[in-house]
């Protein structure tokens, strides 16, 4: 497989991994087919049905979809390439500690809610798990790995100057959000194969076309993630 080649000896390794993706929206659908695609299992999760305004970014809908569940589609699809287990709720504090169990490697939030986000990185802090934050909104995407193994600054520091604006409000390109999917598969893909972690903040702007790697500094005063 061509992937395979590019990715070198390791990729092997892709078969036993296991990654939840939560939300399965423009970027969960794209980041959940090109993963499936490459071999790794996947969990699912979002309470969603498929409308037709999802249907210009949702690539892995399509007209017969509607009024189905979105991880029941996805599953639908993508099983002839993984194992992939759907879950039909929204991730909240109640179900949490059931869906993001120990064995999971990685979970990727694609849920354009920070609501449901600050509580991964929350939880994700306490068990160390890594994830990976990825957004749209309008014309700008942004991704972020958060590597709670190795204590680095986590969602919440990143949110100390931020208003909480979502997609679903002022609405989303279709391009960003596969830009920003597969940027955030790549990272996925980097740290499961070969370990390798991308510790910058990415800024895609498809206003100007730019992309911006931006440091991120710890606060130490975050209620998530700070010894204090
Ligand atoms: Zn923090």
């Amino acid at each position: 497989m061509s992937t395979k080649k590019v990715l070198g000896k390791n990729t092997e390794k892709i078969k036993n991994k296991q990654v939840l993706i939560v939300g399965v929206g423009g970027l969960g659908c794209t980041v959940a087919n090109l993963l499936a695609r490459v071999g790794i299992k996947l969990i699912v999760v979002d309470h969603d049905i498929v409308d037709d305004t999802n249907l210009e970014r949702q690539i892995l809908y399509d007209k017969n979809d509607l009024l189905k569940s979105k991880v029941s589609c996805v599953k639908e699809k993508l099983s002839q390439f993984t194992e992939i287990k759907s879950i039909n709720e929204e991730l909240v504090e109640k179900n949490i500690q059931k869906i993001i169990s120990k064995n999971i490697d990685l979970v990727i939030d694609c849920t354009d809610n920070v609501k449901t986000r600050l509580l991964i990185n929350k939880y994700c802090n306490k068990n160390k798990i890594n994830w990976i934050y990825s957004g749209a909104v309008s014309n700008i995407g942004a991704i972020f790995f958060v590597d709670n193994k190795n204590n680095s600054p986590c969602y919440e520091c990143l949110q100390q100057n931020k208003d909480g604006e979502t997609s679903c409000e002022i609405g989303v390109l279709n391009s960003i959000v596969v830009m920003i999917a597969s940027m955030t598969t790549n990272i996925a893909i980097n740290y499961l194969v070969n370990g390798k972690i991308e510790d910058k903040l990415l800024r895609i702007n498809f206003n100007d076309n730019t992309l911006m790697k931006i440091n991120v500094k710890k606060n130490v005063d975050c209620k998530t993630c700070s010894k204090k």
